[in-house]
């Protein structure tokens, strides 16, 4: 079995931290010297998906993208479904949209070592590369489940929650520092990779995507930076109708009154 389970942080209960308060607002007081500062999305919105390659979703998301003239979006792809659907991998890079690191086989990088979880990015760029062709400018990454220990996933699930992440937040090194496990913090670095979490989030492995709640989320604001999954098994009937009805009518959403 490849992938157990869909979204980065579904195993992750949503339980109230009692120290949410204080480290919220130190979240909030952090200084913007952060990462999101090179991104070449800034100030637009970003569109990212996990999970993939998959052959039922990849194409008809690239078909959606470019008819809705998107040029931001991250295909966090797994080194395992890279292994099996090559031209996948190549169909996204000609279309202009970025690839980022997920890992090669989804297993949760808190509990592996830092020289586990170093091989495994190695592994996956040497694959990328030998399945592009080219030495791949690699520059972005999400871990598993956001790298996150239980702790800090409830303070995140939480903010999640509560509607106050913001994308400066989970773009900024100060932020990731709080929430990501340390050893995977530094294992990206040391390979030059950055963490860009999520913001947005409709759960999309299990649910429709509610475009109530992306219209009150997005409120002309121009940059969010949205999670969605390839991940077509997991729950049947739902994705079906998240490719090919949800996802247009998101995009013309987001696309007609943003830069995106
Ligand atoms: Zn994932």
């Amino acid at each position: 079995m490849l992938l157990a389970v869909a979204s980065c942080h579904a195993e992750q209960g949503f339980n109230l931290s009692p120290e949410l308060s204080q480290r919220e607002q130190s979240f909030n007081d952090s200084e913007d010297d952060n990462i999101a500062e090179s991104f070449q999305g800034q100030g637009k919105a970003i569109l990212t998906f996990d999970d993939g390659p998959h052959p039922k979703t990849t194409l008809l998301l690239l078909e959606q993208l470019k008819s809705a003239k998107v040029k931001n979006a991250i295909f966090f792809l797994v080194g395992e479904r890279i292994k099996k659907y090559p031209n996948l991998v190549k169909k996204i890079d000609s279309e202009g949209y970025m690839i980022g690191y997920h890992s090669m086989n989804h297993r949760n990088q808190v509990g592996m070592s830092p020289k586990e979880i170093n091989q495994d990015i190695k592994t996956f760029k040497l694959l990328l590369d030998e399945t592009l062709g080219v030495n791949y400018s690699l520059e972005y990454a999400r871990p598993p489940f956001g790298g996150m220990t239980t702790k800090t996933a409830k303070v995140f699930s939480e903010l999640e929650k509560k509607g106050t992440l913001h994308i400066k937040d989970v773009m900024s090194i100060q932020f990731v520092q709080k929430i990501v496990a340390d050893k995977i913090i530094k294992a990206y670095r040391k390979n030059d990779l950055k963490i860009y979490l999520w913001h947005i989030d409709f759960n999309d492995w299990k649910q429709r995507i509610d475009l109530k709640h992306a219209k009150k989320k997005f409120k002309g604001n121009m940059t969010q930076y949205w999670l969605f999954h390839e991940m077509p098994k997991y729950k049947k009937n739902v994705f079906d109708n998240h490719i090919t009805e949800d996802m247009p009518n998101f995009l013309k959403l987001i696309c007609n009154t943003s830069n995106c």
